[in-house]
């Protein structure tokens, strides 16, 4: 039997979640046990706790116990029509930290951060969108008038707000960046941003300008493909399914793959001929916006729930959506685990059993017999009201 260090030597636990099976990539950590919290930290855990004066005691048996979810890619900048409230997307998923994926831009991550960032109870990371307007407009292509492009604001717009601006991010379609020599030139404006901001780099590949090993042979450790498993001419695998040499390369020397399922940018054959040629991503995230929460993606659990099918270990699934974007976001000591100590965020998931149908972004089905949800979500120490979604069914239409 591990005795795990106990924090707090006082047992009036805020809360303890008892009888989990609790799963910490951080700590190689996989077995029925309880968690206690106190005063927004992990106190304990451990075995057996005492709970008897512990203010709420949460039954978590036959539920998975693991460190709140962070999913690396959301829109939530309300300005944007792609702009979703964040802070229901919170029990609806066990999401407790994420990543807005560069919806604002230098010129009005001002008002995100005073009107969104700062009011929200979910911890809100972001990225700088190149674009100085961001996705005010998204439809209308951010960067196919170069005058757009502002690597200076978004260096300075990250020095201003180095606590929640981490990175740059830029959408590398042909029809959002320009074409040719435009398209390159954006890129490389954004890349240039990225390196004199000394942060990373996100680039969502569409029908992107450039061949995605060129893509790729561009990026340094650290910057991120998104939207990694996309059927297009531009995609992450040749004619033959097998992964670009390059990409491979590029993942080798750090280069991140995000998954960023969307409403355009998951599709079965690709994910399917990636894992075949023992390519897995980097990091689990969803893309949810405000067209795509009602379905296809609907949320994080889901999204998990789509590489249990595809055959990857739960393990691996938790590290993806935990422990590995807690340490892109650089906070690996206090996100993405449950380290005694370390604020106390919780996904508690429940895993369904039936059938379950779910559709890639080309609409094509298949079907599951597994599906997590959210349970209940502790976030920073508090227990979220609304408990957890099941398909977002409690948001409005
Ligand atoms: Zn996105």
């Amino acid at each position: 039997m591990t005795h795990y260090l106990v924090w707090n030597f006082d047992m009036n636990y805020d809360i303890v979640i008892r009888g989990g099976e609790v799963i910490d990539p951080s700590q190689r950590l996989r077995r029925v046990c309880d968690v206690a919290v106190s005063n927004g930290r992990i106190a304990a855990v451990d075995d057996t706790i005492d709970c008897s004066t512990a203010q709420t005691v949460i039954d978590a048996r036959g539920q998975f116990v693991m460190p709140g979810l962070i999913d690396l890619h959301v829109h939530v900048y309300p300005h944007s029509p792609f702009g979703l409230e964040p802070d229901p997307l919170c029990p609806a998923g066990g999401v407790t930290t994420m990543l807005d994926a560069g919806t604002a831009g230098s010129y009005n991550f001002d008002a995100f951060r005073r009107e969104t960032i700062d009011q929200s109870r979910t911890q809100i990371f972001s990225l700088v969108n190149l674009s100085c307007i961001g996705l005010a407009c998204g439809s209308l292509g951010e960067l196919l008038d170069r005058r757009y492009a502002d690597p200076d604001g978004v260096v300075e717009t990250i020095e201003r707000n180095r606590d929640v601006a981490v990175g740059v991010k830029i959408r590398a379609s042909a029809n959002i960046i320009g074409d040719g020599e435009q398209g390159w030139a954006n890129l490389n404006d954004a890349i240039r941003s990225a390196r004199e901001s000394n942060t990373w780099l996100m680039v969502h590949i569409g029908d992107s300008p450039m061949p995605v090993p060129e893509l790729v042979e561009a990026l340094s450790p650290g910057d991120c493909i998104t939207h990694c498993f996309r059927a297009s001419s531009r995609r992450i695998t040749d004619d033959n399914r097998n992964i670009f040499e390059a990409v491979r390369a590029a993942a080798e020397r750090g280069v991140i793959f995000d998954v960023g399922h969307g409403f355009g940018s998951f599709n079965w054959n690709v994910v399917q001929a990636a894992l075949d040629d023992g390519f897995e991503p980097t990091t689990i995230s969803t893309d949810l916006h405000t067209m795509n929460i009602h379905g296809p993606v609907y949320d994080m659990p889901t999204t998990m729930s789509k590489f249990l099918m595809l055959g990857l270990p739960l393990d691996r699934v938790v590290e993806m959506s935990t422990t590995i974007p807690a340490k892109i976001l650089n906070q690996p000591d206090e996100l993405g685990t449950l380290r005694v100590g370390t604020v106390a965020d919780i996904a508690v998931l429940e895993r369904l059993t039936g059938e379950f149908v779910f559709s890639d972004s080309n609409q094509q089905t298949r079907t599951a017999s597994e599906l997590l949800v959210a349970a209940t979500t502790v976030r920073r120490g508090e227990i979220v009201p609304g408990g957890g979604g099941r398909r977002m069914v409690h948001l409005p239409e």
